[in-house]
């Protein structure tokens, strides 16, 4: 075709079985205009072939086209960028010498990395909020426009801009480097962006935070903007809400509060428990016992130190050894244990097994040390030493759809009980792996099958699982939404061989069993601290660190308050009184502070009708109950730990 004077390529487009054809190197946006498709105010870009353009990308491949609105991930997470770049251009209005290093779009938001010539500081982010909705409301397109990497190089030294000089230099050499423009603002990037900024109806910043350039700590620190951005007020008025929710529940402010646990200086990411938390976790430790033996399995416990051999035999020491804590006695060298597994080969190992015995199933709630970098630790979430509630067992390939239902049975009797929903994630085959076909085949189908006889979603992730087995991840969602893988069955076809293990079949012959490992709570630090979040701190009457608080209205009350507290204690329960001659709503102000399930009171009403005046923690009352009756309450509500 000829155009102006010079030879015109064209590109075929297919959009829902229509096929259009434009010039090479057009947008998108002519495309637009020639359907007027409807809703075309909630478009803000096109997937071809599953890539994202953005209504100012060239298009130079055929492909199929289809939309993305607002409402999709794509959608977002354009927005979201594209209010990086606003955020950006304030800051440039408001501060002048600013150097500017990166902003993408993350998870529920989006940051920007600044280098300020002075530090920032909370009353600045609201004049850059201000200067950012100026921004939105001139409805600025935004204009993409190449150069290459000379003109680039020279335009970014011109401005002073020394890290998207450096990000340009690692750029492909040939690349064509495209830069985004609204009103007076460029950047370099990539995209994509929405068509103009009026197209962010509500968004907000969040906060400051230091972030090395690069994530290097050998490089500059700069100030981190984090943001959020939605297409309408009603969304983000509900997300900074959920955010507030969670900053109250926060385990490491809750957990300090309620007394549970602490943290040093003198052991980054090592966790100290207190009496109040100690209970919560024997409660779980008790609850996992009892549904773990009733579900057939054995606990074993292995030495958390182990000889240098072993460590090299189970591969870790060549494929982990960064992560592993390293010591020596009497001169040989040993590592703590980063997992469990090994140790429990080594117990397997000590006799001779036979296909009767099996599954085995042997259970090992172990301390393991993993090193983290400093950085990344938070609270119960990461931590450099945490206990798994591990299990191997042992199995004939015939038994791994059966017992691998088990597993997902058993983790969801105890799920169930916190009131957790969650999903499970099968993973497959990845392009390096050990075994052979037959083998993934029976173990990848074994999995899945079991997924389906159980009922529960799942997805699959291909080629996800380990390179010595496929495996099933549970991601549990708590009250506020959020994610957290915990649950994990895996299935593994290598340590038999490296361990040698083996059984002797129904023929009289060695055979080498097929070993899942697997994990219900994941690591009990963690789930204790997803547990404090889910409750709020409010935990039910089987967990509570104290139960029962009994209150006196005045002195009077006290002889019988003391005889109740002695009564609930021989009966089991942690109860606590308080017969301090403070005014009653004070105390009972306290009790509900501290979370309290159970607060009774005792006046003269009480005193008389042999009663107890009976207020369930968080505000409900609950009428008056002669002694026993509430005994009786408390022992079915723990017995059933609702
Ligand atoms: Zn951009
Ligand atoms: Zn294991």
């Amino acid at each position: 075709m000829l155009n102006r004077g010079k030879i015109v390529e064209m590109v075929t487009l297919e959009i829902k079985g229509k096929k259009i054809d434009i010039e090479k190197g057009d947008s998108i946006t002519s495309v637009i205009d020639r359907l007027d498709p409807k809703g075309r105010d909630q478009i803000v870009g096109v997937l071809i072939d599953d890539n994202f353009h953005d209504f100012h990308t060239p298009i130079t491949s055929p492909g199929k086209v289809e939309f993305v609105t607002v409402q999709s991930k794509q959608g977002l997470d354009a927005l979201r960028h594209s209010t990086s770049h606003v955020l950006a251009g304030a800051v440039r209005h408001l501060f002048p010498g600013v150097k500017l290093a990166i902003g993408p779009a993350i998870k529920n938001g989006y940051y920007y990395d600044f280098d300020f010539p002075e530090p920032i500081t909370a009353q600045d982010i609201e004049k850059i909020e201000k200067e950012m909705a100026k921004i939105i409301e001139e409805d600025q397109r935004f204009k993409r426009i190449a150069k290459n990497r000379d003109e680039a190089i020279e335009y970014f030294t011109e401005l002073n801009e020394p890290y998207k000089v450096e990000l340009i230099r690692d750029l492909d050499k040939e690349a064509e480097i495209s830069f985004y423009q609204n009103g007076d603002f460029v950047d370099l990037c990539r995209g994509p962006h929405l068509p103009s900024t009026g197209y962010i109806k509500a968004f907000k910043l969040l906060n400051l935070a230091g972030a090395y350039w690069r994530g290097d700590e050998r490089n500059p620190m700069l100030t981190r903007i984090y943001g959020t951005a939605f297409y309408d007020g009603k969304e983000l008025r509900s997300y900074l809400k959920q955010i507030e929710e969670a900053k109250k529940r926060d385990h490491r402010k809750l957990g300090k509060e309620l007394e549970l646990f602490s943290l040093h200086e003198e052991g980054p990411g090592f966790v100290f428990w207190l009496p109040h938390g100690i209970i919560v976790r024997n409660g779980l430790l008790d609850f996992w016992r009892e549904e773990h033996r009733k579900a057939g399995y054995v606990e074993v416990s292995t030495p958390i130190l182990l000889r240098k051999e072993l460590w090299v035999r189970s591969g870790h020491w060549d494929n982990y050894k960064e992560n592993m804590y390293i010591t020596e006695i009497d001169e040989n060298p040993f590592a703590i244990k980063p997992m469990n597994c090994p140790g429990g080969m080594l117990i397997y190992g000590e006799k001779i097994h036979s296909y009767r015995d099996f599954p085995m199933r042997v259970a090992e709630v172990g301390l393991v040390h993993r090193h983290e970098k400093s950085g990344v630790l938070q609270g119960l979430f990461r931590v450099r030493s945490f206990t798994q509630d591990d299990a191997h067992i042992f199995l004939l390939p015939s038994q791994i759809e059966a017992e691998i239902l088990n597993v997902i049975q058993l983790t969801d009797r105890i799920y169930s009980v916190f009131g957790f929903d969650y999903y499970l994630e099968l993973s497959t085959r990845p392009e390096k792996s050990i075994g052979t076909d037959e083998q993934w085949q029976l173990a990848t189908e074994g999995l899945e099958n079991a997924l389906k006889k159980s009922g529960k979603k799942y997805s699959v992730s291909p080629g996800e699982g380990a390179f010595y087995g496929p495996k099933i991840d549970f991601h549990l969602e708590d009250c506020l939404g959020r994610l957290h893988q915990c649950a994990t069955i895996q299935l593994d076809m290598a340590f038999p061989e490296r361990f040698d293990l083996t059984y002797i079949n129904s023929e009289g012959k060695e055979e080498r069993p097929v070993v899942v490992h697997r994990t219900v709570l994941g690591s009990i630090e963690r789930f204790i601290g997803i547990l404090i979040e889910h409750y709020a701190g409010r935990f039910p009457l089987w967990l509570a660190p104290v139960q029962v608080a009994v209150l006196s209205i005045t002195d009077a009350h006290a002889g019988r308050v003391e005889e109740m507290v002695d009564m609930l204690f021989q009966e089991g329960f942690r109860v606590i009184a308080d017969t301090r001659n403070e005014k009653l709503g004070y105390k009972m102000r306290e009790a509900e502070v501290k979370k309290i399930p159970y607060i009774a009171v005792i006046g003269d009403k009480e005193l008389e009708n042999d009663t107890l005046s009976i207020r369930h923690g968080g505000g409900k009352n609950i009428d008056s109950l002669k002694p026993e009756s509430f005994l009786a309450l408390l022992k079915e509500e723990e017995c059933s730990r609702k």
